[in-house]
């Protein structure tokens, strides 16, 4: 015990020792030193002496004689309590008699001891240390999570407020300066227009804010080992787990791997766990599981944007409470909780993420008989080590890379480049448009027009459904792919190209496997 003691409290421990004989008082901390704890004693024996030591000593542990001469231990158990409610309390007393003892327990303190078994002292300070320790990890990991669950939530607010938002702007933006032409010799008009015009702009570089703050910076990882996210899970849950909670991880593949973003998926498994955790008696088992499967149409419910396929499944089981229907069919509601002090938005949030992936959360559960928790996410996002490991080589082709912010492109061209691609940046629409009418004719030399063009779908300059149009008035024949929805745009923008597309938020391997299928596309 006395290692884990150093582990979680390492250095001199700082006992305040409330006791009126002085001999006695010399005795615990003789007897506390004997037991090799290496502690800085502080003697009270008065409220005053309590209080101000409270203040200016902070103690990691109080021990309480039960009767001083005007002060009670029961009165000094109060006042710490008031002032911190997790610190460890233990009653050295000579006369304690049980229902004594009871009762200093139901008010809070952690333990008793009689100083006619001073063997106790030793073992029970240790204990009670490392119990306060492991609580405050506990506390801490849960307000940590708290936060992050908060956080969340706004992103989803804050999503979803700048799309609308966007779409009343937008109009201003395009009526403001049409209404400054035809303001004709009125210049009082041509001035309110260039006002609504600045408003709106202003407006739309809040959005913009807006909705970077909502994205993130979304990584995406083309190949998560599941065994490794569950044995991060584990860590990320000592000091959580009671120590009597056994947690099983069962993975059919050690190598089983799905594309996504490392963090927002621990984030969700974590959310699980602290749920089941919270929902077993100490002496329940947590299971992590994971495996594949298979989701057919039927598995799809009609508002998700899941495919049927091959996935993989990622469980978390236990053995607690299970849950009522009621209670099964508000899961998702935000803020609802049966928790003293719970958010009611860890479901949400682990939803989101998983919804994010393109994948689905499924629950199983009845009162009684445990809850297990399955994310399924799609396997078809998983490269096949070979692919991952394939040398994409460009050749030489030339891409033009499109997009208005500059750091995201020219990350896109170096890595590019990296794959032996020859890049061309343009800073908008428009400009790419001005480049491709200028481009030399092709003379075998690196003339014509690039091979292929990347977009990003974010642009607000020349939207790239716009873009996409005048490409085809221009008969481009090289492939486009899009970084980014193609669902959002309207049905006429996507016709007559050879388009892809990838994520947003683009990992280099699959903006490379995309210019390659382009490539094998375009060819013939
Ligand atoms: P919170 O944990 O803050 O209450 P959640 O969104 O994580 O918020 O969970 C919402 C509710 O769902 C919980 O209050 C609880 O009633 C129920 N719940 C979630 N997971 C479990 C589980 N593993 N077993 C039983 N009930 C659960
Ligand atoms: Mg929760």
């Amino acid at each position: 015990m006395m290692r884990r003691l150093l582990e979680v409290h390492p250095g001199t421990i700082r006992v305040l020792h409330l006791e009126d004989d002085p001999q006695d008082a010399e005795l615990i901390a003789d007897l506390l030193r004997e037991d090799g704890l290496d502690v800085e004693v502080r003697c009270v024996e008065d409220e005053a002496g309590l209080r101000a030591a409270l203040a200016d000593f902070q103690p990691d542990i109080v021990l309480s004689d039960l009767a001083m001469p005007g002060f009670s231990g029961h009165a000094a158990l109060a006042i710490v309590r008031e002032a911190s409610p997790r610190m460890p309390f233990l009653f050295v007393s000579g006369t304690m008699g049980e229902e004594t003892a009871i009762e200093a327990l139901r008010q809070g303190a952690t333990d008793y001891i009689l100083k006619n078994q001073p063997a106790r002292l030793g073992a029970a300070t240790q204990r009670a240390l490392i119990e306060a320790a492991e609580q405050r990890a506990r506390d801490q990991a849960e307000s940590e999570l708290v936060r992050s669950q908060r956080y969340e939530s706004l992103a989803l607010l804050a999503g979803g407020l700048s799309h609308d938002l966007r779409n009343i702007l937008q109009p201003l933006l395009i009526a403001a300066p049409m209404i400054a032409e035809r303001a004709g010799t009125d210049p009082s008009v041509r001035k309110f227009a260039t006002m609504i015009e600045t408003c709106a702009k202003r407006g739309m570089d809040m959005v913009a804010s807006m909705l970077s703050f909502a994205r993130g910076a979304r990584q995406i990882n083309p190949h998560l080992v599941v065994a490794q996210l569950f044995r991060a899970t584990d860590l990320l849950l000592q000091g959580t787990r009671p120590r009597t909670m056994a947690l099983e991880i069962e993975v059919e593949d050690e190598d089983l791997s799905v594309a996504g973003n490392e963090t927002e998926l621990q984030q969700c498994l974590l959310n699980l766990c602290l749920n089941a955790i919270q929902a077993m008696p100490p002496d329940g088992t947590l299971t992590l599981a994971a495996g594949r499967s298979e989701l057919g149409r039927g598995d799809i419910l009609e508002d998700e944007a899941a495919v049927p396929g091959e996935y993989v499944r990622l469980s978390v089981i236990d053995t607690g409470m299970g849950m009522s229907e009621e209670v099964r069919a508000r899961l998702f509601t935000p803020f609802f909780t049966t928790k003293e002090g719970g958010t009611g938005l860890g479901l949400l949030s682990c939803r989101r993420i998983v919804e994010n992936h393109q994948g689905v959360l499924r629950v199983h559960s009845r009162p009684g008989m445990g809850t297990r928790f399955d994310i399924h996410l799609p396997l078809r996002n998983v490269l096949p080590a070979a692919a991952q490991e394939r040398a994409f080589d460009g050749a030489g082709r030339h891409v033009l890379v499109v997009g208005e912010e500059a750091s995201r492109l020219s990350i896109i061209a170096d890595g590019l480049r990296l794959h032996n691609y020859r890049c061309t940046v343009m800073r908008s629409g428009a400009a790419a448009l001005v480049f491709l009418d200028d481009a030399p004719p092709a003379d075998g030399e690196g003339g014509g027009p690039p091979d292929a063009i990347v977009l990003d779908s974010e642009m607000q300059l020349l939207p790239v459904g716009r873009v996409l149009t005048e490409l085809r008035y221009r008969h481009y024949e090289g492939s486009v792919v899009l970084a980014g929805d193609p669902g959002e745009l309207p049905e006429s923008a996507r016709s007559g190209l050879a388009l892809l597309s990838v994520e947003r938020a683009l990992a280099m391997p699959e903006l490379l496997a995309a210019l390659e299928r382009g490539k094998d596309a375009t060819a013939g």
